[in-house]
């Protein structure tokens, strides 16, 4: 782990490189020239320079041993200056990432050792044309090249696409089929039979390389197999989906804010109807306050799983790394979507950023798993443990959000625990009419868990803060009373969320008959759940005033 100190002048290296060779005009320059502005690349990961890379790579290699609490930070700031070079400097952290999991010491020395000393990139070729979601139906192959009975290389054949620094990558990681099975190999640029292809004409992160790659009898060492054993390359790319999820997780939340941080300056200068935009609550409330809130409740989320990695002790945290991914890129680009539109005419221009940000943030619900194949691995999981626990999961969850309720009534624990209770009822309602054999319900099983889940995180963070007893690296947007506020609406949404839409899915799949459906409204606590909504919108203004620094009605009273 960084020191605070040390991560937090790191960070201000970054955003003070970024404001003097990274300005809004270069950046576009660089959009609409579809440019990968390479010797910036270099600089961030030059460790006589920037040395991004260093922050990453653990110490025994020559690194300063960042940990996944770090990383969320680093790429939060690297994704609102630009999710392009963002993609750019961490492809090489995923494609180092199969050698950090499974390589040999010799390996780690050599790879990890190069990345931090000469600040080599790295790219990470899993996907193909035919294999993207579905890496099981991988093509490429790596057969075994033996000499007196020993395996002394392989020879790989295949094509991989859409690959992060692709085309400017020093070193590779390819994972390809050996005769045990899916395999990480190392393969150098410039080997024979090693070529890319021109780099893509993408929608968006057009300052990231990304190009296809092709392997026709390329020979590498046998000391290139990642962890010296075939067969590892599916278990060591999970071994980091935790991991790899929260960083861009991160992504999402820094490039959400990025267009935010556009939108609100603007709507207190821009002047319609007589007074700025910032005090005309539709304005507000539509486009600006819920985008706030749900970003908020993904970096709660975020935290609270990258905290866990930190700690050490329950694994890779897989599910909590996709809840973290799906909830941070979905608000990402939703925020960047609604920052178009607070800007108006304005924001569809070029020149005011916030089209290029949410082209750019677009790529984060496709990367690193879709926001559909996030859904699954999250319902899939704690689908296991609806059933192991006999429908109690969801109903233990609940029961902690009453106890919090109990030493803080602000924080929105209360409704948090109405959307865990009701979800619990509806994986009930799911299991018994054996309705998962219908993906859709799956799937929106997925989106419903990750909203409860973020509900009862927002209000542990909120309560947390209000004890100052938030650890010293957590974000500090907002304050206490703020992020109490947001945890309330956050909250009241989730439950209203999993409770209406699974009545209606339920009920629509034909879960519940007519006869059923008082006894299932009263499982799901409806009444209570609209009650809980009283509120709402004096929360909202609290959250408008806290954002744009206005004095509370509270405060204009007393004052
Ligand atoms: C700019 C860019 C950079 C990239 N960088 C890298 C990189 O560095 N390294 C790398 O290895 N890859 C990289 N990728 C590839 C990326 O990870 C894949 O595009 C992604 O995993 C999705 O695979 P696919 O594109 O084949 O889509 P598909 O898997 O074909 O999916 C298409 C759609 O179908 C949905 N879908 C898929 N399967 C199911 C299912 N079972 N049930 C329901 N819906 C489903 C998906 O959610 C999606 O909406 C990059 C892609 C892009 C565009």
């Amino acid at each position: 782990m960084i020191a605070p100190k040390t991560l937090k002048l790191s960070l201000k290296s970054l955003r003070d490189f970024a404001k003097k060779k990274l300005p809004d005009e270069t950046l576009i320059e660089l959009d609409e020239r579809d440019e990968c502005p390479i010797e910036i690349v270099r600089h961030m990961c030059d460790p006589d320079k920037l040395g991004i890379q260093l922050l990453l790579v653990p110490e025994e290699y020559g690194g300063m041993g960042g940990g996944a609490f770090d990383i969320y930070l680093v790429c939060e700031e690297m994704a609102h200056i630009d999710l392009g070079l963002a993609t750019s400097v961490f492809a090489t952290f995923l494609g180092s990432d199969p050698i950090t999991v499974g390589a040999t010491p010799e390996q780690k020395k050599l790879w990890l050792g190069r990345i931090a000393e000469e600040g080599i990139l790295f790219a990470y070729g899993a996907t193909e044309p035919e294999a993207g979601s579905d890496l099981g139906a991988l093509r490429t192959t790596a057969d075994r090249v033996m000499q007196d009975g020993r395996i002394v290389g392989y020879k790989i054949n295949g094509n991989k696409q859409w690959i992060s620094n692709g085309g400017i990558a020093d070193a590779y990681s390819v994972l390809a089929n050996t005769p045990a099975g899916p395999s990480w190999f190392v393969v150098e640029r410039g080997v024979k039979g090693f070529t890319h292809d021109e780099p893509e004409d993408k929608h968006g992160i057009r300052l990231s390389n990304t190009a296809a790659l092709a392997f026709n009898d390329v020979f590498v060492d046998a000391d290139r197999l990642i962890g010296g054993v075939e067969g590892q390359g599916l278990t060591q790319a999970q071994a980091v989906f935790g991991y790899t999820r929260v960083m861009v997780a991160a992504f999402g939340l820094g490039a959400g804010w990025s267009a935010l941080d556009r939108a609100v300056p603007y709507s207190t200068k821009r002047i319609q109807a007589g007074g700025p935009l910032s005090e005309k609550q539709g304005y507000t409330h539509k486009l600006i306050v819920p985008h706030v809130i749900h970003l908020e409740a993904a970096r709660a989320y975020i935290e609270e799983t990258a905290e866990r990695i930190d700690a050490g002790n329950e694994g890779s945290l897989n599910t909590e790394g996709a809840i973290a991914k799906y909830m941070a890129t979905e608000a990402g680009n939703a925020a960047a979507e609604a920052s178009i539109q607070a800007l108006g005419g304005y924001g569809y221009t070029h020149e005011y950023m916030v089209e290029k940000i949410s082209r750019d943030v677009r790529i984060t619900v496709i990367y690193e798993g879709t926001s559909e194949i996030m859904e699954m691995t999250i319902s899939r999981d704690r689908w296991q443990l609806h059933l192991k626990t006999r429908g109690q999961y969801y109903h233990d969850e609940a029961r902690k959000c009453e106890t919090l309720h109990k030493s803080h009534p602000n924080v929105g624990a209360d409704a948090a625990a109405l959307a865990l209770h009701a979800l619990a009822e509806v994986m009930e309602k799911a299991r018994i009419g054996r309705l998962t054999r219908h993906q859709h319900i799956l799937l929106r099983l997925g989106e419903w868990i990750a909203y409860a889940e973020c509900a009862g995180s927002l209000s542990r963070r909120a309560a947390l803060m209000a004890e100052s007893k938030l650890s010293e690296k957590s974000s500090r947007r907002f304050d206490a009373t703020a992020l109490a506020a947001m945890a309330r609406v956050f909250a009241r949404e989730a439950a209203f969320k999993v409770a209406e839409e699974g009545f209606r899915i339920v009920t629509g799949a034909g879960g519940v008959v007519e006869s059923e459906m008082p006894s299932f409204e009263a499982t799901l606590a409806l009444p209570a759940i609209h009650r809980a909504q009283a509120g709402l919108i004096s929360d909202m203004d609290e959250i408008a005033d806290a954002l744009y620094n206005r004095k509370t009605k509270e405060e204009q009273k007393a004052a």
